[in-house]
């Protein structure tokens, strides 16, 4: 099975399809995968100020987005992001499924490090991880972000939490 197939699986992105997959060394002389991800032929991206499609106006250079490790080996994806021409925000850079703003890593390996992150100290988790302490600090900054917005949302307005995607485990 090849690595395409496995990240088809558990990491489908609509609208963007993987490209090559090459081996790489970073730049802490770690051996890495750099997986290419393209947008799929006649889709349209996403504008990160209001949500909507929109036609595409330029891309910019190539972007590194670290995912979660395989076997010990690092995997970025490599992604040149595009800009929207929105008609209601102007010109922004798309939104992408795998990644907040400028954050360089995936939300999946963010999570994934949050939740180490509980369980050990943080910099035990980075070293486990072979990321940084920074990467770690992220990750659990991004997860209490999320724990706030949720216990906010539980006291404002909880018929609003049965609508929320993504996460299953926000009534505990
Ligand atoms: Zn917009």
């Amino acid at each position: 099975m090849q690595l395409k197939c496995i990240l088809n699986r558990v990491q489908l992105h609509r609208g963007f399809v993987y490209g090559t997959v090459r081996w790489s060394i970073t730049r802490k002389m770690r051996t890495a995968l750099d997986i290419q991800i393209r947008p799929r032929k006649r889709s349209r991206p996403v504008c990160s100020g209001c949500g909507k499609c929109g036609p595409g106006y330029d891309t910019l250079p190539l972007r590194r987005f670290e995912f979660v490790p395989l076997w010990g080996i690092a995997i970025f994806f490599l992604y040149a992001m595009r800009r929207v021409d929105c008609p209601d925000c102007g010109i922004k850079v798309e939104r992408v499924p795998w990644a907040d703003g400028k954050n360089h890593l995936t939300t999946t390996y963010a999570w994934f490090l949050a939740q180490w992150a509980k369980r050990l100290f943080w910099k035990e988790a980075a070293v486990a991880f072979q990321t940084s302490w920074g990467n770690a600090f992220l990750s659990v900054k991004m997860a209490v972000a999320w724990g706030w917005r949720i216990a906010t949302w539980k006291t404002c307005c909880p018929s609003a939490l049965t609508k929320l995607p993504g996460r299953k485990d926000i009534n505990n």
